[in-house]
């Protein structure tokens, strides 16, 4: 007999439960693995963490991957990810795509935040759906770039995507509507970020280190910036008001501080607002 798992949901899990597949462990993910939002699906194991420590039961996986475990207290799916190391990458590419290379492979990093990555996430074709969080997916921080080539790798900052979970949520707290936010750009390649220098990215830009993202909130799905401030205009305005979002979220969350900058309706796009998980706290563009 099938029996709802519903009642096992922790209160505000949006997303529809994963279907129990069979062969997938069933494990107790710690409450710091959801992050401050608890709506963190995904882990990023890092260099100092060991496979063994969250999942004893189950044999680390030879290549780098994307392993599925039943999570027995939200009952749904949670992934652990092992990084495809920085070191794989060959004359700027990894496999065939291409990467290009941190400023920090060839002079010292300002600071720690600008350290070159300690790796990847390998990203197949199929991988793009796969849930980060309760209202993110891999595929929306993938460099936009490449298009044929599978898999990519990717940079992402947990702490960017629990950042955006909790403007989620600050968004619905203030009366707006939103499921989730328009990433218009995540993750970008050094090689990426270098060749859209002239279209005005900066060119040590947060987006090459994986806790970046230019989003906006479009809750009626016309594709651009939703009237947050409900002057029945789109425009700088709106952005401003998804900026205090942000601000709200930020002295809620002290230690997700970071960048907030404004950009205003231009040929081509709405207003949109550039979010990252820096370390510090950053503006521009606020009027
Ligand atoms: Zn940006």
């Amino acid at each position: 007999m099938a029996l709802a798992a519903g009642a096992f949901l922790h209160v505000g899990a949006a997303a529809a439960q994963a279907p129990r597949a069979a062969g997938e462990p069933t494990v107790e993910i710690p409450e710091s693995l959801r992050g401050r939002s608890g709506r963190l699906r995904l882990h990023v194991l890092q260099p100092h963490e060991s496979f063994a420590e969250f999942l004893p039961d189950t044999e680390s996986p030879a290549e780098p991957s994307i392993i599925a475990v039943h999570d027995s207290l939200a009952s749904q799916l949670f992934r652990f990810v092992t990084l495809v190391p920085l070191t794989e990458k060959q004359d700027g590419r990894v496999g065939v795509y291409r990467v290009g290379r941190w400023p920090a492979e060839v002079r010292k990093p300002r600071s720690e935040a600008y350290r070159a990555p300690a790796g990847f996430i390998q990203v197949h074709e199929a991988d793009q759906s796969i849930p980060v969080s309760d209202h993110f997916t891999l595929g929306q921080f993938l460099t936009k770039d490449q298009r044929a080539v599978w898999p990519k790798f990717l940079v992402l900052d947990e702490r960017l995507v629990d950042k955006l979970e909790l403007i989620v949520s600050e968004l619905r707290l203030m009366g707006h509507r939103a499921q989730g936010l328009t990433v218009l750009s995540g993750f970008r390649t050094p090689q990426y970020n270098a060749r859209g220098k002239s279209a005005g990215l900066a060119s040590d830009s947060r987006h090459q280190y994986g806790d970046a993202a230019d989003v906006f909130v479009d809750a009626d799905g016309d594709g651009r910036m939703d009237d947050l401030n409900f002057d029945g205009r789109i425009d700088i305005n709106d952005a401003l008001a998804f900026a205090r979002i942000v601000d709200r979220v930020e002295a809620k969350y002290p230690e997700l501080v970071g960048g907030v900058g404004l950009y205003r309706v231009v040929p081509g796009h709405g207003p949109f607002v550039h979010v990252d998980a820096r370390g510090e706290r950053a503006r521009w563009g606020v009027p």
